[in-house]
């Protein structure tokens, strides 16, 4: 399958980086332009997530003499700059060898404002409005209505969400430029998308919503991101997804792109074909932190899950590369399961799909302004409609489509808030929907919503409006072949909710959605399990930091998706043993050993896993970190082999 594409995606979201702040960034702190040629510059896990392609050649053209990067990175690095610069992984190497009279330094996150305010920000991230809505005093917003408006206002739905780097701990707490005004981000952030008050501001489909960019222009800084997540700036770039197009921009002239990706390849690992994952004890590591993916517990958790709500069939939702799971296998698995369809979220992740010869049906709900309907429509993806403006477009996409007719599922918003719509627009669409049917410009397959899982009350009320909506529509000519309402918590917990079908996305994974059951309550096994080797155990010196005990350091940092948020107590295993996390860097974390525990290199710690051994599961790391468990899965970033 392609990993990038040449169609424009289906939503739109920019890592814009500004080479000349990084310049201007690089000569303020190595003294001057002509003491450039002494700075060491640290590029690790792709220039903390600035894309080392656009950075690399910048920098060397300006005069940089010696580059750091993280393993994986070496070789492409060596290609992107001319012989005369050193590159290396190893830190030590490079200060030594760049000795000149002056001392070297070091410069890694300032280099891109990251760490003051007195540095220029290099990198703006930018994502595309989808939804423009109204939204009446007390209603509640998102998963957990944790943000209920006080007086009737607009929402803004932006498309990206923690899948991408936009970290849920922002929820009610970061600042986005939209609309021509600063807004906090309201309700809980989503894999893909969120939610933002307009609080009288105006906004349309299409437009630039900024989370963090330059200040000069009136939009946030990543540091006040950082400030109001406890998440370190340069964790928060570092884990930008590939699917967050990087632009370098020159003055305002876009000079070159690392492209769109749907769906991310990752690095292999050097010891894919090592005997079988799982095994716990002394063996060596490959070297670096890698997720093992059990195809066999996705079997089982999905042939659960389908069991559970038949006659209702499964769709298995897989957007966001299956959870971080990576696509293709975890397709195959959950089709040989028991789940009859797929959830692709967006038209390119179907796309992608149908060209890796899936032939089941496709389902794809979120459209950013240039979504291509028509190609969805020629290779057969149901389409999700929110609002007129998809209806209409998806019409006259059908009416110039080489082949097929257009599937529409209608959305009405139950409570969520976030897309589908409002209950007072719904009888115009369902008209305009019957319209279109009967001139032969599409088909109205089905009506269906999302629940919030605020409580069980709230979401018995969205069924109910659910159903009121339904017998509406009918009573207005729509004749639908399906209802669907349930994700993975419903699904499970609402039998009434179940209809024809249920989406399950994060439960197949072996992840609860609930707060209070784990995905062992519910009978299911993590699919994921992270770990990374020993690289290094400092034996302890009297009363060290470790406690006594001395302290490893393991190949896995927040460059690999590792979470650090300050403060949080987290943990590994090691030895058989939890050893607290002491410090997470880029590329590599420090755990404190227990006195007594004897570790080597080579080891493996097990940062999550199914918790069969005593380790740490996603449920508990998303407990630490105030955030759940898809955020981990989902943020383990792609230079992290997934191994079968
Ligand atoms: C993500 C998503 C799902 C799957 O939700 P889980 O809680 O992960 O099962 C289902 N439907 C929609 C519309 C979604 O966005």
């Amino acid at each position: 399958m392609p990993a990038a594409s040449s169609t424009p995606p289906s939503v739109r979201r920019v890592a814009e980086v500004s080479l000349d702040a990084v310049r201007a960034n690089l000569e303020s702190l190595a003294g001057g332009r002509d003491r450039v040629g002494d700075a060491v510059v640290d590029l690790r896990a792709d220039a903390y997530g600035h894309g080392l392609e656009l950075v690399a050649p910048a920098l060397a053209a300006a005069g940089v003499s010696a580059v750091l990067v993280s393993p994986e990175q070496l070789d492409a690095a060596r290609a992107l700059v001319s012989r005369r610069v050193a590159v290396d992984t190893d830190a030590a190497a490079l200060l030594a060898g760049s000795a000149h009279d002056r001392e070297a330094r070091m410069l890694g996150p300032e280099l891109f404002g990251l760490t003051d305010r007195a540095l220029r920000p290099a990198l703006r991230l930018v994502a595309e409005v989808l939804a423009v809505k109204a939204l009446a005093a007390g209603e509640g917003v998102s998963y957990g209505y944790t943000y209920r408006p006080e007086r009737d206002t607009t929402l803004a739905l932006i498309g990206i969400g923690y899948a991408h780097g936009a970290v849920r701990r922002a929820t009610n707490r970061a600042p986005v430029l939209v609309g021509g005004g600063r807004h906090l981000v309201r309700g809980a952030i989503s894999m893909d998308q969120f939610s933002v008050d307009l609080e009288g501001g105006d906004a349309s489909v299409g437009d630039e919503a900024v989370l963090f960019g330059d200040p000069d222009r009136g939009e946030p800084h990543v540091l006040e991101w950082a400030e109001a997540t406890g998440i370190p700036a340069a964790a928060i770039t570092a884990r930008l997804a590939p699917t967050v197009e990087r632009v370098a921009v020159e003055g305002s002239v876009e000079t070159a792109t690392t492209g769109t990706v749907t769906v991310p390849t990752y690095a292999t690992a050097p010891d894919a074909d090592a005997p079988a994952a799982g095994s716990l004890g002394r063996r060596p590591g490959p070297g670096r932190a890698a997720a093992r993916i059990s195809i066999d517990a996705l079997h089982r958790n999905v042939e659960r899950l389908s069991s559970i709500v038949a006659p209702a069939s499964t769709m298995l939702v897989v957007k966001s590369d299956a959870y971080g799971h990576d696509l293709m296998p975890c397709v195959h698995a959950g089709l040989e399961s028991g789940a009859t369809s797929l959830g692709a979220l967006e038209i390119d992740a179907g796309l992608a799909l149908r060209d890796a010869g899936i032939a089941v049906p496709l389902f794809a709900w979120m459209h950013g302004a240039r979504a291509d309907f028509r190609a969805a429509i020629e290779r057969d993806i149901d389409l999700g409609v929110s609002a007129a403006w998809q209806l209409e477009a998806i019409a006259r996409a059908g009416a110039i489509a080489d082949r097929g007719l257009a599937r529409v599922h209608l959305k009405i918003d139950t409570g969520l808030h976030r897309s589908g719509v409002n209950r007072e627009d719904w009888a115009t669409i369902v008209r305009r929907a019957v319209e279109l049917e009967r001139a032969g410009r599409l088909r109205l397959a089905a009506a269906w919503s999302h629940l919030s899982d605020t409580s069980a009350d709230e979401d018995r009320a969205s069924l109910a409006r659910f159903d009121d909506a339904v017998a509406e529509a009918r009573s207005l000519g729509a004749d639908f072949e399906l209802l669907h309402i349930g994700a993975s918590s419903a699904g499970i917990d609402y039998p009434e909710s179940r209809f024809d079908l249920v989406r399950f996305g994060i439960a197949a994974f072996g992840i609860s959605p609930f707060h209070d059951r784990s995905g062992r309550d519910l009978g299911l096994v993590p699919v994921m399990t992270l770990a990374a080797p020993v690289v290094a155990v400092d034996a302890a010196v009297g009363g060290g930091e470790g406690g006594g005990g001395g302290v490893a350091t393991i190949a896995i940092g927040y460059g690999d998706g590792m979470q650090c948020v300050a403060g949080a107590p987290t943990s590994v295993l090691l030895g058989g043993v939890r050893c607290a996390v002491l410090e997470v860097g880029v590329d590599a974390s420090r755990v404190a050993l227990p006195s007594g525990l004897q570790v080597a290199v080579g080891d493996e710690a097990i940062v999550f896993g199914t918790g069969d051994a005593g380790e740490p599961t996603a449920e508990q790391w998303a407990e630490w970190s105030d955030t759940v468990g898809d955020e981990l899965v989902t943020g383990v970033t792609r230079r992290v082999p997934r191994i079968r």
